[in-house]
């Protein structure tokens, strides 16, 4: 297969995203044509014509004219990844008590040391552990470090990290009472979907790091964190609006924060979830009417 031109790469990792985003996560590929290429300039306005403006999939003009769109907008991405195992989540490990935790949770951070395990190594700047209390009764999992991430070394501190903040600020918390790690501690290049082989890799150690905190309450952020730490892929639809049990915790479903800067209108949905986080966790509940 000839290799696609920079630009219609980037506009086809757009529009993977946007599916990925909305939990549609199995794709094949196939030959490309000359005809498929063009639909890429028109299939927003074809085939969505019903959709909201900016739910729409990103048409090839839209990327070309825009430099960046949000956390997840790549500079360049790689092809989709063909379909891979996703590794299923080990038993969890026997809870540790809480003056135990920070230093539990240092010998994690020892045993990625200077990580070279996985390709991710190659491009990152800084490896992004994880923020908050290592006594935390609720933690959020994201999908790994963008360019903010990897330049200050902590999880959620860009534009969709904002978001996260309000969200948690919502539900009556503050940053430093809850746990933020990713599913890969390296920053994928060009912002891309970690590749199975790299979250497979690094997963373990997020593992490890919610048998320390054992959060009452565990948010997986977007289908990928879903994805791994379910141990299978299923799309987002599925899995929101229920909880899940999950290694001693209850884990509960939302859209990714990117997602969300993209498409303010899921926000209400999100806003659903978190609140059955709340009633979870026993936070007040906004009074109705
Ligand atoms: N997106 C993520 O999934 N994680 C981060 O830390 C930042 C953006």
């Amino acid at each position: 297969m000839p290799a696609l031109d920079p630009a219609t790469r980037q506009a086809l990792a757009a529009r993977m995203r946007f599916y990925r985003d909305l939990g549609l996560t199995e794709f094949y590929r196939r030959p490309v044509g000359p005809a498929i290429l063009q639909s890429f300039t028109t299939v927003s306005e074809e085939v969505e014509p019903d959709l909201p403006k900016n739910f729409r999939a990103p048409s090839l003009a839209t990327v070309l004219s825009s430099s960046r769109m949000g956390d997840h907008e790549p500079q360049q991405e790689p092809p989709i990844p063909p379909r891979k195992p996703i590794f299923t989540p080990p038993a969890a490990a026997p809870a540790i008590p809480a003056t135990d935790r920070s230093a539990a949770l240092r010998l994690i951070l020892e045993d990625i040391g200077d990580c070279t395990r996985c390709a991710l190594h190659k491009g990152r700047n800084k490896i992004v552990f994880a923020d908050g209390s290592p006594n935390a009764r609720l933690m959020f999992v994201g999908e790994g470090p963008g360019a903010d991430e990897d330049a200050q070394g902590l999880p959620f501190v860009g534009k969709a990290g904002q978001l996260l903040n309000n969200m948690i600020t919502a539900m009556g918390l503050k940053r430093e009472e809850v746990y933020i790690a990713n599913v890969v501690k390296c920053r994928p290049p060009g912002n891309r979907t970690p590749e199975p082989e790299e979250a497979n890799t690094c997963s373990p150690f997020l593992f490890r790091q919610i048998d320390v905190i054992r959060p009452e309450v565990l948010v997986a952020l977007g289908a990928t964190a879903a994805t791994y730490l379910l141990g299978h892929r299923q799309p987002l639809a599925g899995l929101r609006g229920r909880i899940h049990a999950f290694r001693g915790s209850k884990l509960i479903v939302t859209y990714h924060p990117a997602f969300l800067l993209r498409d303010p209108r899921q926000k209400k949905e999100a806003w659903a979830d978190l609140q059955i986080a709340m009633r979870e966790l026993g936070l007040q509940l906004p009074s109705r009417g």
